[in-house]
């Protein structure tokens, strides 16, 4: 397969099939849809301008005191709506050897203002046990590093991946640890998420969502009081819900703006202040997420300033 068309391939687990074959929410997530094929102006393959950030390989040093350490292409399931489309089943691409990790920690060592690393990628849950056990002890032996942080999506794509290996390696990292997974649907919690997501407890790391507007998928009150809802009971802080990014071959995918606000605004008085993430919009450029304004204030929410004072109009 050449460069260009890696963003189309598709990949699903046995386990996601299921409930691909079940739950409409679920397929629209996962399953090829011919209208991926359309970029328009406003779009880009790297909107949050990740690779120009790259300082070694799969290390992407944008934010003064955080570093992402992107540490495979690979996922156990594709989702049709993914900022790193771009990048992700680039399998020969995106792969991280030892060396590459000792690149990292050489490169983090000389940066000591970088308290705190990201893994992710790719899903970093679903590289091999060696290779995640390598990774997690160099991060270990890093002083200046204070805090770990896992993105995986694994617990909700495949469950069984969340294997008592990876578990027991990660008992052993000396940092605070915070394992961040995106859920975007209700049904998406079924009793091996469950399962997998107390696993993820016994490692001592706390556990946080994110998640995406998606047209079609999340973009009404009901189902996403639900979401929070559970979430919160099962102990995994909502975080933060975003704006789908313009990433190109996702237009079908993003939601009526004033319509996510209203969802959100009601939201925020119903669910415990607990259970309600944060909406934000990560702004082009890559320079942040910008918290959206509810409607409890009058303000123009057509045009905003990131975090460097510049102003875009919201897309
Ligand atoms: S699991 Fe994450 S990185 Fe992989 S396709 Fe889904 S959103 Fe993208």
């Amino acid at each position: 397969m050449d460069d260009d068309d890696s963003r189309l391939l598709e990949r699903r687990s046995r386990y996601i099939e299921n409930l691909v074959a079940s739950e409409p929410a679920i397929a629209r997530q996962f399953v090829w849809d011919d209208q991926e094929l359309i970029t328009l102006d406003h779009e880009a393959a790297d909107p949050l301008m990740e690779d120009e950030h790259m300082a070694v390989r799969g290390l992407v040093h944008k934010y003064p005191n955080r570093a992402l350490l992107l540490l495979t292409a690979q996922c156990a399931t594709y989702c049709r709506f993914c900022t790193r489309k771009r990048m992700v089943s680039h399998v020969e691409r995106g792969r991280i050897r030892k060396p590459d990790v000792d690149e990292w920690k050489r490169y983090l060592t000389e940066h000591p203002e970088i308290r705190d690393a990201i893994l992710s990628g790719g899903d970093p849950l679903f590289v091999s046990t060696e290779l995640f056990s390598y990774v997690i002890e160099t991060l270990s032996s890093i002083e200046s590093l204070k805090v770990v942080r896992i993105g995986t999506r694994v617990p909700v794509t495949d469950p069984l991946l969340v294997t008592d290996e990876k578990i027991e390696i990660l008992k052993r990292l000396p940092q605070t640890l915070y394992i961040g997974l995106n859920f975007e649907h209700p049904a998406e919690i079924t009793p091996e998420v469950r399962e997998a997501v107390e696993k993820l407890k016994t490692t001592g790391g706390q556990l946080y969502s994110q998640s995406v507007f998606l047209k079609g998928v999340n973009d009404d009150y009901e189902t996403l009081y639900e979401l929070f809802t559970t979430l919160y009971e099962i102990g995994v802080r909502p975080y933060y819900i975003y704006r789908c990014d313009p990433v190109e071959g996702v237009s079908h995918f993003r939601a009526d703006f004033e319509k996510e606000r209203e969802i959100m605004t009601r939201l925020r008085s119903t669910l415990s202040g607990l259970a309600c993430p944060t909406y934000v919009i990560d702004t082009p450029f890559g320079s942040g997420k910008i918290p959206v304004p509810l409607k409890y204030w009058d303000c123009d929410a057509e045009e905003y300033l990131d975090f460097q004072g510049v102003r875009h109009r919201r897309i």
